[in-house]
């Protein structure tokens, strides 16, 4: 068959899979926010329905003629097509060797385990969200004897998971990663900890009304980037964003009375990824393409916003008498170094969403470690809270005092995200590793002073966000920067930032 022709059938072909993975993601959006408990059922069939439909259209005889008609023409074809062939060939790859009943009941399984995870956490039972656990991590364990021939070379079973949302990592790369970081981290908490300075955050619990807390949130949001023509901001208990296509990027955060800087930051973590998913080209926008590079990219760009820019002097600088016009009452005497000092206090804290920079990775150290374990066999579903206590003592020096704010407090296994953590610590990696190369190039400190964010954005669209799935993260970070991952850049902006907040 003629190139042209070929080229023609496949993006043909590919419309269609868009086309189910947008209303897919649209009805994950709708279950994860406001549709009524008593619909569950309901939704985990039909996300059955759907996710098997998909699989049957990937695993299909189309998308086989399609691979192997173009798979002699690779190097005629433009970086976008390849990138394309690239993402159906691991999504053929990968769901030709599961079973499609497994898939289906895998999508039911964990609709379930997510409401089921919801109620758990609120109860602070365990004991209701165990079961469901265990179910996942036994299909976990059935996928990965499915897809045991996709094991690197001396590699183990959760090799395989890694490179799921994160190609090419695998446990030895994270394991020096994570090494590296320790080496940095764990001494200069312990420097923190032991360090005579006093943060004063009392001010931070002053109660803001939650319709001021809205006011405030989509102001933020849309002073940073995030276009809310092609976005919406609703409530969920676990924030989060669903870029369901670049003309509608849809995110979320939660409200608490007393504690306002929560969905600050939430807002500007999932902005972040928003902002990449909505500057993603328009020529791969519609596409397969259109969204970002790997798990670990997004998460640098949700990090950038949030943490780079959102946990900086400068961002206080600008932020702090714009909030005054929002709550006049709140916030009088509050300047903004006394905001900056509250923001980054630097405290072994129970939950990894409310973090502050230099424990972060602890928190991600330890999921690490227990999902080794636990993929392993090395330990059971049931050991998993004292397992968990255990690692929060070790690393941060702190027991929870309940499951709920402890090992139930993640949604990500309730979903079967198993892998999926130490992306977020990626995420931080990258984000530095960007302010490093972009500080070459401008004044990061004035922009953010003056709230030029645009300027900012425009870079990171010009160098990450255009080119949206084109490349794997490593291909593009070599292609823009001439170099891949370095966990150095993050370790140094951790010591700096911590050793000057503290006067260590
Ligand atoms: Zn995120």
């Amino acid at each position: 068959m003629e190139l042209q022709k070929l080229v023609e059938d496949f993006k043909a072909y590919l419309n269609r899979v868009r086309m189910f993975q947008e209303a897919m993601a649209v009805m994950s959006f709708d279950s994860n926010t406001i549709a009524p408990k008593g619909s569950v059922e309901q939704l985990a069939k039909r996300a059955g329905f759907f996710g098997l439909e998909l699989h049957n259209m990937i695993v299909s005889e189309q998308t086989k003629g399609a691979l192997d008609g173009l798979a002699p023409h690779l190097s005629e074809l433009d970086d976008q097509l390849q990138g394309m062939y690239r993402i159906v060939k691991e999504h053929y790859d990968e769901a030709t060797k599961l079973p499609p009943e497994f898939v289906s009941e895998f999508a039911q399984l964990t609709q379930e385990a997510n409401s089921v995870w919801e109620d758990a956490r609120k109860a602070d039972s365990f004991e209701t969200f165990a079961p469901y656990l265990k179910r996942i991590l036994e299909m976990g364990d059935k996928a990965l004897e499915y897809r045991k021939s996709e094991m690197p070379e001396g590699g183990v079973p959760y090799d395989i998971f890694l490179n799921d949302f994160e190609k090419g990592m695998t446990i030895k790369k994270y394991d020096d990663f994570f090494e590296k970081l320790k080496e940095t981290v764990v001494p200069l908490l312990r420097q923190v900890v032991a360090s005579k300075k006093k943060i004063d955050k009392s001010f931070m619990s002053a109660k803001v009304d939650i319709d001021a807390q809205r006011k405030i949130s989509q102001f933020i949001a849309e002073k940073i980037g995030f276009d809310t023509h092609r976005g919406y901001i609703a409530e969920s208990a676990h924030p989060f964003c669903s870029g369901i296509n670049i003309n509608d990027t849809r995110i979320t955060t939660r409200y608490y009375e007393e504690d306002f800087i929560s969905s600050l930051y939430s807002i500007l973590h999932e902005c972040g990824h928003a902002i990449y998913d909505q500057n993603v080209g328009k020529d791969i926008g519609e596409t397969i393409l259109g969204h970002g590079a790997s798990m670990g990219l997004h998460e640098s760009q949700s990090r950038f916003y949030e943490n780079v820019i959102g946990r900086s002097l400068a961002f206080w600088e600008y932020i702090t008498d714009e909030l005054k016009t929002f709550l006049p009452e709140e916030y009088k005497n509050v300047t903004p170094q006394m905001f900056y000092e509250a923001v980054n206090e630097a405290q072994p804290s129970l939950i990894r969403v409310e973090a502050d920079e230099s424990t972060y990775s602890l928190h991600v150290i330890v999921r690490y470690e227990i999902e080794k374990l636990l993929i392993a066999k090395e330990i059971t579903v049931d050991e998993l809270p004292t397992i968990w206590n255990q690692k929060y003592h070790e690393y941060l020096g702190i027991t929870p005092p309940s499951n709920a704010d402890g090992v139930l407090q993640d949604v990500h296994w309730s979903w079967g995200y198993l892998g999926y953590f130490p992306t977020y610590a990626l995420g931080s990696a990258f984000a530095a590793q960007l302010l490093a190369y972009i500080k070459k190039e401008m004044d990061v400190d004035e922009l953010i002073r003056k709230g030029d964010f645009a300027t900012i954005t425009k870079w990171l669209t010009e160098k990450i966000h255009r080119y949206g799935a084109t490349y794997t993260p490593e291909v593009l970070m070599n292609k823009v920067f001439g170099e891949g991952l370095d966990a150095t850049h993050y370790a140094k902006y951790l010591k700096d930032k911590f050793t000057a907040l503290y006067n260590l």
